[in-house]
């Protein structure tokens, strides 16, 4: 088998230049929270492949399903010969999401890809061009979903020009802001969107419940409820971005559960495939039925192997209470990272992160974020770091990970983060 040393050579005249990985180990096996590379060493995943392997990295489930349906088919395309995973996957997303109301679904291959579907079909229902975003968002890195994307680098840069008719509010970031209360912040974006963009004219307001990318930021209390108020009003539709959030990472099924928030369209990928590639857009039948037919689709959109993924995904996250043990994983690590004193640590559930600043105020520290994160990567877990400003490192754990393996990923979070 070629060493890690060696595909870094191939890797260097074959992948493009603008495709970068966090570390430089080439993988051979993984399962559950452990990752065999290359060369024999063994590494503990505080990452999730960026909060994918929710269930577990080849899941048993996930892995018997994947086998059984390549056998039996391997794509048909659903708008060209249907089958029933898709439809039986679209009434798990109607289930699971927020809001008792009729609704409808449709599946897709990315996160941005179930972001700009959403958009269509709110701008489609409503007949309204805006689509009001928010600092420090991360939607993708399509053209539409580079536009609702927040930060530059290394995103967007030289990469315009951008879709039009995206217009960006203040976010509520308790660390930043000053404190603001929920209700505050969000008079703020609202005063910001009724100046400059006109109620009459929104289509959608699009937000993370709970910031990825951005920051790992959570919203105050009141922030999220007081902007699906405003929508309603405003005739706007309101959508949830829950691609990482989703799929009981935060310790509910979906992070807008925690305030009672029943958006009118919420997005999801990652978590939801258990590894394989599937995205959906659910919500609200009025504004998913507008759409004429032939309007929504994609060759592989709904894939069966993907869709038999996520069904076995689901399951497990019934049987094994996955919502709970992303709690657990939050009761863990939140009062451990605190006392360590060091940075604002925050998250809920298995969604936790702790942005470094310079001592004595909230000037961001991205260079310790880097050091930390390097020295953790030299002990053998896989973090990653984010942020407007790359000072964040945050954690993404399998919710399948064990008591045990959380707390020897915890001693080596702890003393990179005491370095120096
Ligand atoms: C990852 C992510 C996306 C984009 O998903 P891709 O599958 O990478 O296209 C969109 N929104 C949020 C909140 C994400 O975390």
């Amino acid at each position: 088998m070629p060493s890690s040393e060696e595909l870094q050579k191939r890797r260097a005249t074959a992948v493009a230049r603008g495709v970068t990985s966090v570390i430089s180990s080439y993988v051979d096996t993984a399962a559950g929270a452990g990752i065999r590379d290359v060369d024999g060493n063994t590494w503990l995943d505080f990452a999730s492949g960026i909060a994918v392997t929710s269930v577990g990295n080849a899941a048993p489930r996930v892995v018997a399903a994947v086998q059984a349906q390549a056998e039996r088919f391997t794509h048909t395309c659903f708008m060209v010969a249907p089958y029933e995973s898709y439809v039986a996957v679209c009434e798990q997303l109607i289930e699971l999401t927020p809001g008792t109301f009729e609704k409808r679904a449709a599946l897709f291959n990315s996160g941005a890809e179930a972001v700009e579907n959403a958009v269509k079909i709110a701008r489609h229902a409503t007949g309204r061009p805006a689509v009001v975003v928010f600092d420090h968002a991360y939607h993708g890195r399509t053209n539409l979903t580079m536009a609702l994307t927040a930060k530059v680098m290394p995103y967007k840069h030289r990469m315009g020009p951008f879709a039009p008719e995206v217009y960006r509010a203040p976010m509520s970031y308790p660390l930043r802001d000053g404190g603001l209360d929920g209700f505050s912040a969000a008079q703020k974006a609202i005063d910001v969107i009724e100046k400059q963009v006109g109620g009459p004219n929104v289509a959608a307001v699009l937000i993370e419940p709970i910031q990825g990318e951005g920051g790992f930021v959570e919203p105050a209390p009141g922030f999220l409820p007081a902007l699906a108020e405003w929508a309603r009003a405003a005739g706007a539709v309101f959508i949830a971005d829950e691609i990482q959030t989703g799929f009981c990472r935060t310790g509910d099924w979906f992070a807008s559960d925690h305030e009672g928030l029943e958006p009118d369209l919420v997005t999801t990928a990652k978590g939801m495939g258990g590894g394989l590639p599937i995205a959906g857009v659910v919500g609200r039948a009025e504004l998913m039925d507008a759409v004429h037919a032939g309007g929504l689709g994609g060759t592989y959109g709904g894939n069966p192997i993907a869709c038999a993924a996520a069904l076995a995904a689901v399951e497990t996250m019934r049987e094994l209470d996955l919502p709970a043990a992303a709690r657990h994983i939050g009761d863990v690590m939140l009062p451990r990272l605190r006392s360590l004193s060091v940075g604002d640590v925050r998250g809920r559930g298995a969604m936790v992160a702790v942005e470094l600043v310079r001592p004595g105020g909230i000037e961001p520290d991205p260079v310790r974020a880097a050091t930390a994160a390097k020295a953790c990567h030299d002990a053998g877990l896989l973090v990653l770091t984010c942020g407007t400003y790359g000072n964040v490192l945050r954690f993404l754990p399998p919710l399948v990970i064990t008591d045990d393996e959380l707390a020897r990923g915890l001693d080596i979070v702890e003393r990179a983060l005491l370095l120096p």
